[in-house]
């Protein structure tokens, strides 16, 4: 196989592997819809496999050197690939890479999980995001003002 200089097209043999492997849920988790689900790890497998590369000193510079690591790759970022994972629809995914980045970093992961759970609440309860904390404190606010008293 030919040498392979762009290491996106390298790291698509991972994901096409990880892919056929993995259910993806029936629904977005945060808002529910059934439509353009896409699946979204935690660990972008390009930054797991960068690093893991690095730190053993492995070649995934052609398709023929990360077909032969694949498995091995897979299997000991098991977690990373099949359990820290997300189904979400293309919007919500979208809106987290362009909060978080294409390939979000590690050190991100804690944000990702906090920022798909506010998603999921808001989702849940729309009166937390139409009637912020402040809005009762400041109504409370005028009416010690004015002299009224709050019911
Ligand atoms: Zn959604
Ligand atoms: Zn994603």
């Amino acid at each position: 196989m030919a040498i392979n200089t762009n290491k996106r097209v390298a790291v698509k043999w991972i994901r096409d592997k990880a892919k056929s492997a993995y259910e993806k849920e029936s629904q977005c988790c945060i808002c529910g819809t059934t439509h353009e689900l896409e699946l979204h790890h935690l660990h972008s497998i390009n930054g797991l496999l960068e690093s893991w590369s690095k730190k053993l000193n492995i070649d995934i510079t052609s398709d023929s050197a990360v077909l032969a690591i694949r498995d091995r790759f897979i299997e000991e970022h098991h977690a990373e690939i099949y359990e820290l994972v997300y189904t979400l629809c293309n919007k919500h995914h979208v809106q987290l890479h362009g909060i978080y980045g294409k390939s979000p970093l590690p050190s991100s992961v804690p944000k990702q999980k906090r920022w798909i759970e506010l998603q999921q609440l808001k989702h849940s309860n729309p009166s937390l995001v139409d009637k912020p904390n402040y809005s009762s404190h400041f109504s409370q606010f005028l009416g010690e003002l004015s002299g009224t008293k709050k019911i």
